[in-house]
């Protein structure tokens, strides 16, 4: 890698070799593994060091972990982003970005499209802490011009939302949060950096959970905070979190500190240092072995899915098909211009016959597993009215894109044939 830096190769050639070195000391080609808690400290000074974050380096894995740091390096990487870190699910890196923003008694705007944990989440458990959420309709933009207020700390989206195939107008979303001084971010679960690429549409925060498509294989859980790095704190005036004396650091301010990374510091040395969902090392090197064929993996989900949702689209039995990769889709427009790679491979689509037929069809496919994942290698289906969202009213889970006839697919990687044989045969 000499003449060149990393920024300047391919996105294929960073998700092989970004944040990665071979091993110093053994010359180990691959990321080893390092299941230890803890690092010798040189001396006192250097320990006194550390913990003041005068040096970097390591002191105790629930910070930092040299293999979960190369995943950290290569998912920043791949984001254009600043810095990120890694935590143990997609909900922790929720939880921390927020933590990093919000005072008890603050507001954020969400999407109301969004993944059914982020919504409990947000309207639920978070509340309990005092942070309150507006969910918007945001592919609406004059309905959020209407909802999005000054004292907003942040406007949450998921671009490709799970599970309805909607696709937003992110960087329309982003003008208006910058309007009012508040943050876009993005959880880019469902897209990947291989299909989208937040940061060069506006967003300055991406979450995401590990779990899925980037991890690729229903191994590993775990999530990440991406920090693109040039949202001002200090002019925006209202992140105390960000800009006062922080009290758990003998009052360091972290935007002064340490400015275009000063978020990333802040979610890691409070945030996980206090609440403690740290990635294991082994699923930060299921994630980075995973990371190494996700851009071949995408384009191969996005062109099973797109001939399964075509095959659907004309099936008798299907009264409806949600995805953004087809012509029909009133999202197509939009995925065609941030998206052009393809719309992912999660989907829904309705059976006539409703919640009976919905059943039945889960319990009739035999190569496609019933159970509640996305981004595995295999195809998954899951039948939300009578699982994830049975605690619902009919009427909400309508409004939630899970009413009794809705079907969420995630298209794997096996022949394409087989899967839509395997949804055929059940259909019938
Ligand atoms: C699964 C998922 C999450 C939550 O991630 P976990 O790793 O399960 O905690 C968040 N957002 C989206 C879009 C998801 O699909």
């Amino acid at each position: 890698m000499s003449k060149h830096t990393i920024k300047n190769y391919g996105i294929e050639t960073r998700a092989i070799h970004a944040g990665s070195r071979p091993d110093s000391e053994t010359g180990a080609r691959n990321t080893p593994i390092y299941q230890t808690t803890s690092y010798v400290f040189d001396d006192a000074d250097h320990a006194a060091d550390l913990f003041n974050l005068q040096t970097f380096g390591f002191i105790y894995s629930r910070l930092t972990n040299p293999t979960v740091a190369v995943l950290e390096e290569r998912i920043a990487n791949l984001e254009n982003g600043r810095a990120a870190v890694c935590c143990a699910s997609g909900h922790s890196a929720q939880f921390l970005a927020f933590f990093s923003l919000m005072e008890p008694g603050d507001r954020f705007l969400a999407s109301r499209n969004l993944y059914g944990g982020s919504i409990t989440q947000f309207g639920t458990s978070f509340k309990r802490l005092g942070w309150h959420v507006d969910f918007v309709d945001a592919t609406d933009l004059e309905a959020v011009k209407q909802a999005i207020t000054p004292d907003h700390k942040a406007f949450f989206i998921e671009p490709l939302a799970n599970p309805g195939g909607v696709v937003l107008d992110t960087q329309a979303l982003a003008d208006l949060a910058h309007e009012n001084n508040m943050p876009l971010v993005v959880d880019n679960t469902l897209a990947t950096p291989m299909l989208f690429q937040p940061f060069d549409h506006g967003a300055d925060i991406i979450t995401h959970s590990t779990t899925k498509f980037l991890a690729g294989h229903g191994t590993s859980m775990g999530g990440a905070i991406v920090e693109k790095g040039t949202f001002d704190w200090a002019t925006a005036g209202k992140y105390p979190t960000l800009c006062e004396p922080d009290p758990a650091y003998h009052g360091m301010r972290f935007f002064e500190t340490f400015g275009d990374f000063g978020f990333s510091m802040k979610t890691r040395c409070v945030g996980l240092r206090d609440f403690g969902p740290a990635m294991s090392p082994t699923n930060a090197f299921n994630t980075i072995t995973g990371i190494e064929t996700l851009h071949l993996r995408m384009e191969r989900h996005v062109q099973n899915a797109l001939k399964v949702a075509n095959f659907l689209e004309n099936h008798p039995k299907v009264s409806w098909v949600s995805y953004a990769g087809l012509p029909s889709s009133p999202y197509y427009e939009l995925a065609q211009k941030y998206m052009p790679k393809g719309a992912g491979s999660v989907f829904t689509f309705g059976v006539k016959g409703g919640y009976e037929a919905g059943v039945k069809l889960v319990e009739s496919v035999n190569l496609i597993s019933h159970l509640a994942n996305i981004g595995d290698t295999r195809s998954l289906i899951i039948h939300p009215a009578s699982t994830t969202h049975r605690q619902l009213t009919e009427d909400q889970q309508i409004a939630a894109g899970a009413g009794p006839d809705v079907l969420r697919l995630s298209i794997g990687l096996e022949t394409a044939d087989d899967i839509i044989r395997d949804l055929d045969e059940a259909l019938s």
